[in-house]
C-alpha cells in the first residue's frame, strides 16, 4: 500500500508557515491557572507555508465527488449542484446578515425563506414547513416529535409505537428510538413492497403512526400508498413519509395528495445542495394543517407584504440554532426558481428514466431480484453468471479502477449482494452509456481474469483495504496511527 507522507511526517522541527512582527504580540502568563496548562505537549506539523498548500493541494486532488466523474450511490441522489447555487449563496447580501438583526431591515432575506417554504408545501401537497432541522434524520426526529405532541395534546398516552418496513433507511428506526418511541418492524413482500398483512397485523390503539419511504429503499413505488394510509389512519395513527429521496415523484405525485401527515424532505439530495463530508444539509419538514401550530420555533410568517418571526406557543421549541442552514437553503430556493415549475416537472421523469435505462441493459449480466420498472434507482443482486464467486464488493472496487465512484453496496439489507445505482436526472445519455459499457465489462472480466477483480482497484492511490482490520484498529488521528506503529 502506497500513500503520500501525512503533514505529521513533512514535519520538521523549528520549521515555520508563518512570519508575524513580534513586538506586536506581547506574551501572556497562565501560569497562574495551572488547570487550564497543557498536560502534555501539543503536537503540531511545523512545515512552511509551500508545504502545508501542496499538501493540500495534492491531498484534494485524489477526493472524488460529482465534479470530478459519475457518482451513481443509491438513495443518495448524488446530483449535481449547479453554480448559481453557490453564486446567489456567496452574496454579500446574504453571507453579511445577523440572525439578531432587526426583521425589517432583512426582508428580503426573509422572503426568500419564505417562499420556499411555500414552494415546498406546494411541492409535496402540505400545508406549512419548518426549515429548520439540519438534515434527513433530524428531520425524521423532529417529525417523530410532531406525531408524539399531537398524540399527548389529545390525551391519547397509549400511542408510542411506529411502525417501520423492513426495506426502511436505517435512520427511521434510529429516529423513532431517539424520540423514546417503539418500533415495530413488519415484513416486505415478494415484490418489495409493504405486505399489507404483516400490516394488519401490527395495528392497534397503541400505534403512534407508520414511516414510509416511498419510492422504497429498493426503488420501487409502493403500490397499495392509499390502503395503507386508510388503515393506519383508521387505527388512529399518523402516516410519516420519508421524502429524503423525492426525486423520483417531483412534478409527479404528491405526499399530501397520498394521505401523509407529515414529512421531511432532504435538500442534499433531491433540491441540489452540496451532500456529503459531513457538510451542512437540510432536513425541512412539512405538515398537514392540522399539525401546523406543533412545528418548531421560530417559524417565519408574512402579513401583507411584511415578513417576520413568531414564536408559538404549542410548538416543539427550538430544535436548532435560528433557523437551520439558511446559505443551504437560499440554495435549494435557487435550485427550484433556476428550473422553474415546467422543469421541476421533468426531474423525476427523466431521474426514473435514467435509473430504467441501466436497469434495463444491465439486466443480462447483473442479477434483478425484482422484476419490473424502478423509479430514481435500481437494484442489482449480484452478478447474474458468476462461476468465480465475484462479490459487488469486487464489482464496485473495480469501478473505481475506471474513474467512478461505486455505487451503495449490501444496502438494502434484503439481498445479499445488493448494488444500488441511483444516475440522477443530471448525467448525459453519454455518460450513462459508458457506465453500461464498464458494468459489461466488469462482468467479462469476472469470467475471464477474477483475481484482478479481488485484487481491485488497482489504479487509486490506495487500493484493496483489510476492512475489517479498519474496522477492529480505530486509527482516527495521528497519535492512534503512532500508537499503532509503536506496538
Ligand atoms: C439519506 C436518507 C435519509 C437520511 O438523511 P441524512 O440527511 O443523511 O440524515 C433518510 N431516509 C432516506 C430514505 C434517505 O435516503
Amino acid at each position: 500500500m502506497s500513500y503520500d507522507k501525512l503533514i505529521f511526517e513533512l514535519s520538521v522541527p523549528n520549521r515555520r508557515g508563518y512570519s508575524l512582527p513580534k513586538e506586536n504580540y506581547p506574551t501572556y502568563h497562565i501560569n497562574d491557572l495551572k488547570n487550564h496548562l497543557r498536560k502534555s505537549e501539543l503536537v503540531l506539523p511545523e512545515v512552511s507555508e509551500l508545504d502545508c498548500v501542496r499538501h493540500y493541494t495534492n491531498v484534494s486532488k485524489k477526493n472524488f465527488g460529482v465534479e470530478n466523474g459519475f457518482y451513481p450511490l443509491g438513495s443518495c441522489t448524488m446530483k449535481y449542484n449547479p453554480k448559481i447555487n453557490e453564486e446567489i449563496a456567496k452574496s454579500l447580501s446574504f453571507t453579511k446578515l445577523h440572525p439578531y438583526q432587526p426583521v425589517r431591515t432583512i426582508q428580503g432575506a426573509l422572503r426568500a425563506y419564505y417562499e420556499l417554504q411555500v414552494a415546498l408545501s406546494e411541492i409535496s401537497g402540505l400545508a406549512e414547513f419548518s426549515l429548520n432541522p439540519y438534515a434527513g434524520a433530524h428531520g425524521e426526529l423532529v417529525g417523530l416529535m410532531v406525531m408524539k405532541e399531537y398524540h399527548l395534546s389529545r390525551k391519547d398516552f397509549k400511542r408510542t409505537k411506529v411502525i417501520i418496513p423492513d426495506s426502511a433507511h436505517g435512520t427511521n428506526p434510529a429516529s423513532t428510538t431517539v424520540c423514546g418511541m417503539e418500533v415495530i418492524e413488519i415484513k416486505s413482500n415478494e415484490l418489495g413492497m409493504v405486505d399489507i398483512d404483516s400490516l394488519k397485523a401490527a395495528l392497534s390503539d397503541e400505534i403512534a403512526g407508520m414511516m414510509l419511504t416511498n419510492p422504497n429503499t429498493l426503488g420501487i413505488f409502493e403500490n397499495d400508498i392509499c390502503e395503507i394510509t386508510k388503515l393506519v389512519h383508521d387505527a388512529g395513527g399518523l402516516m410519516y413519509y420519508d421524502g429524503a429521496n423525492l426525486n423520483a415523484l417531483l412534478g409527479k405525485v404528491r405526499p399530501g395528495d397520498m394521505g401523509f401527515d407529515i414529512m421531511h424532505i432532504n435538500l442534499h439530495k433531491t433540491f441540489s445542495t452540496p451532500h456529503g463530508g459531513g457538510g451542512p444539509g437540510d432536513g425541512p419538514v412539512g405538515v398537514k394543517d392540522f399539525l401546523v401550530d406543533f412545528l418548531p420555533n421560530p417559524r417565519i410568517k408574512k402579513l401583507d407584504d411584511y415578513y417576520y418571526t413568531a414564536n408559538i406557543n404549542t410548538a416543539l421549541g427550538q430544535i436548532s440554532s435560528f433557523y437551520g442552514n439558511y446559505l443551504v437553503e437560499l440554495r435549494a430556493y435557487s435550485y427550484i426558481l433556476n428550473l422553474g415549475k415546467e422543469n421541476l416537472m421533468n426531474v423525476g421523469k427523466l431521474a426514473t428514466l435514467n435509473a430504467n435505462y441501466i436497469r434495463n441493459a444491465l439486466k443480462d449480466d447483473y442479477y434483478l431480484p425484482i422484476e419490473g420498472y424502478c423509479m430514481h434507482e435500481v437494484v442489482f443482486d449480484g452478478l447474474k453468471d458468476n462461476p468465480n464467486d465475484i462479490k459487488t464488493l469486487d464489482v464496485a472496487k473495480r469501478l473505481l479502477d475506471y474513474g467512478m465512484h461505486a455505487p451503495t453496496i449490501y444496502f438494502p439489507l434484503l439481498f445479499h449482494q445488493s448494488i444500488m445505482i441511483e444516475p440522477t436526472e443530471t448525467e448525459s445519455l453519454q455518460t450513462i452509456d459508458e457506465f453500461i459499457r464498464v458494468m459489461k465489462k466488469i462482468a467479462e472480466e469476472a469470467k475471464t481474469d477474477p483475481e484482478l477483480l479481488k485484487k481491485a482497484p488497482i489504479n487509486t492511490p490506495i487500493t484493496r483495504t483489510d476492512e475489517v482490520f479498519a474496522a477492529r484498529a480505530m486509527i482516527f488521528s495521528y497519535r492512534d496511527y503512532l500508537e499503532y506503529n509503536k506496538e
